[in-house]
């Protein structure tokens, strides 16, 4: 009886956490109408499921208005600290949960890449998603002591679309 539960329970426990935009930078973009650079955010449209809205984390569908902007997705200035252009829808989405405990399905098919960093964001390495198997790429970055997150970027134009952390278990 215990030891089923304690079955039950390793399998649901998510290995890596991925989080969003922050809904507080969205909320600071539309407020003051300017991103952490002085530019003025682009309204466009999306042509296709390309590409995914950093907030909600959903694809964007061909015709949803979205806000372009730049974005430096590190806290401190550094060498690999690089900033630049990302994509949120203009409504107020949000994702189904603040922080995702699994790699979305949706992402699969998409071209993407997983680059992993120090805790004192020095790159460590970086790879192409094969075959939409984020998975085995996140553990072998996380069984590396000195890798403390991943971004996962687009494969092709390298841009941001989220953070990944180890779940800590217990
Ligand atoms: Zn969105």
């Amino acid at each position: 009886m215990t030891s089923d539960c304690h079955e039950l329970g390793e399998i649901k426990m998510s290995r890596f956490l991925i989080y969003p935009l922050a809904k507080q930078v969205l909320a600071g973009i539309k407020e003051t109408m300017s991103d952490q650079f002085g530019n003025e955010p682009k309204l466009e449209q999306a042509h296709s499921r390309r590409s995914i809205c950093r907030r909600c984390l959903r694809r964007f569908n061909p015709g949803e208005r979205r806000l372009l902007f730049k974005y430096r997705p590190f806290e401190r200035e550094g060498v690999f600290a690089e900033a630049g252009p990302i994509y949120i829808h203009e409504s107020d989405c949000q994702p189904e949960v603040e922080i995702l405990t699994r790699y979305p399905d949706d992402f699969r098919e998409l071209p993407l890449l997983l680059r992993a960093y120090t805790e004192q964001d020095g790159q460590v390495d970086s790879k192409l998603i094969k075959d939409g198997d984020a998975e085995t790429i996140i553990d072998t970055f996380f069984a590396d002591p000195k890798v403390a997150y991943i971004h996962l970027r687009d494969g092709e134009s390298g841009c941001y679309y989220g953070r990944i952390e180890r779940a800590e278990s217990g």
